[in-house]
């Protein structure tokens, strides 16, 4: 396995030159065993956590199989949420840089429908969506699924989390019987593999696992420090470490826009992302963050999965999460492709504390003890 080579698979030139320059040299352990399957027209369940480069082991098979001479559907990727619908476009379209003929379009809620229906009529081969908007998108009979040959489940253990079942097997129902059904998934819990049963045919478990759940690449610390003390806090840490981008994770709204509010106040480029946004504003803020106009992203768990930005090099619980798995997802925000960064988290009473040791013993991890840095720290 571990001497597949990109200029070894069978795909086109033109992917080949694409994946070149996208920088990638090899293929990751993913991509390494998933891509051969799906070349060779398999079901498969593609199991590696977050940042293991899932996006392209789907992506670069899928878009090898498209017939560019024909204008209809003929793959459908479902994603969790409307960022990641945007994102896995985004690398598809990367992907699909020197295959011109190739139309790939995301569709999700919050977008006006008109504009993606207008879209759609021109002929798309491959469609990105979340899965209410797809559906809605059959109901008008504006999405045909007749002509599809593959579908993909990105990020399956979020969707069903988000309580999109229902939505994903009315979809699966309606596609043609002989088809390709792929998942990808950090974890595999039983409801994914009750869907398998159902809609796979003969599907290979492709699973990259690392005993620890979290990567080695990042660094992670705890600091203990007074509520009121936080922002305080957090704005040593930022000045301390300067980090290129930050992601900062709140359990609340109202606590994101608190925070906004006063780093913008002490001269930050910070901005808000939460589910209370319009999604023309979370676009906005997501192309701001891409570019570095906004330098610190501070976020509920919307922002948690998928999300990938380059240059995140640190990442703050500036709440602990109220879920361990969460914690392993915020934290995958930095450390991308086998970068290093570092994650901190907030403790502050008891209760934190224990939740802490819950995280540790879930992720079988230790976190370092991180003091509060002084004002004397700060350059
Ligand atoms: P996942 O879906 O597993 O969380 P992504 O598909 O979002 O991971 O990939 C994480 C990052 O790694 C992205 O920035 C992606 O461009 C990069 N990447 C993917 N494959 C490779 C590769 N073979 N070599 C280098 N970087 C890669
Ligand atoms: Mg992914």
């Amino acid at each position: 396995m571990e001497n597949v080579k990109f200029e070894n698979l069978e795909i086109s030139k033109e992917i080949k030159q694409a994946i070149a320059d996208m920088g990638f040299e090899e293929p990751s352990p993913i991509q390494a065993q998933a891509i051969p399957h799906i070349l060779a027209g398999k079901d498969i369940i593609g199991q590696a956590q977050t940042g293991t480069g899932k996006t392209a082991a789907f992506g670069i098979p899928v878009l090898d199989m498209v017939n560019e001479k024909d204008n209809s559907v003929q793959a459908i990727i479902l994603c969790p949420t409307r960022e990641l619908a945007i994102q896995v476009a985004g690398e598809i379209g990367k992907l699909a840089k020197y295959k011109k003929n190739v139309r790939t379009l995301p569709v999700y809620g919050g977008q006006p429908i008109d504009r993606q229906i207008k879209a759609l009529k021109k002929g798309v081969q491959i469609v990105i969506g979340t899965p209410g908007r797809v559906m809605d998108h059959m109901n008008r009979k504006t999405l045909k699924l007749g002509n599809v040959k593959t579908i993909v489940l990105d990020e399956a253990d979020e969707m069903l989390d988000m309580g999109f079942r229902e939505d994903i097997e009315t979809v699966l129902q309606q596609l043609p019987e002989e088809r390709q059904t792929t998942f990808f998934s950090a974890t595999m819990p039983r409801a994914i593999l009750n869907l398998t049963k159902k809609y796979q045919k003969d599907p290979q478990h492709v699973k990259v696992v690392r005993k620890a759940l979290t990567v080695p690449n990042i660094e992670q610390f705890y600091i203990e420090t007074k509520s009121k003390n936080k922002s305080d806090v957090l704005s040593r840490l930022i000045d301390i470490y300067n980090p290129k981008l930050s992601v900062v994770f709140c359990n609340t709204k109202r606590k994101v826009d608190e925070l906004v509010s006063e780093l913008q106040l002490r001269g930050y480029f910070a901005d808000a992302l939460h589910g209370d946004l319009k999604q023309s504003q979370r676009d906005n803020v997501m192309g701001k963050f891409r570019n570095r106009t906004i330098e610190i992203l501070v976020a509920t768990d919307v922002a948690a999965r998928g999300i990938d930005v380059d240059d995140v090099e640190c990442v703050f619980n500036y709440d602990v999460p109220q879920d361990d798995e969460y914690y392993v997802h915020r934290i995958g925000r930095t450390g991308r492709a086998g970068r290093s960064g570092r994650a901190f988290s907030f403790i502050s009473g008891k209760k934190e504390i224990y939740k802490l040791r819950d995280i540790q013993r879930y992720t079988k991890t230790k976190m370092k003890r991180h003091d509060i840095p002084s004002l004397s720290d700060v350059e």
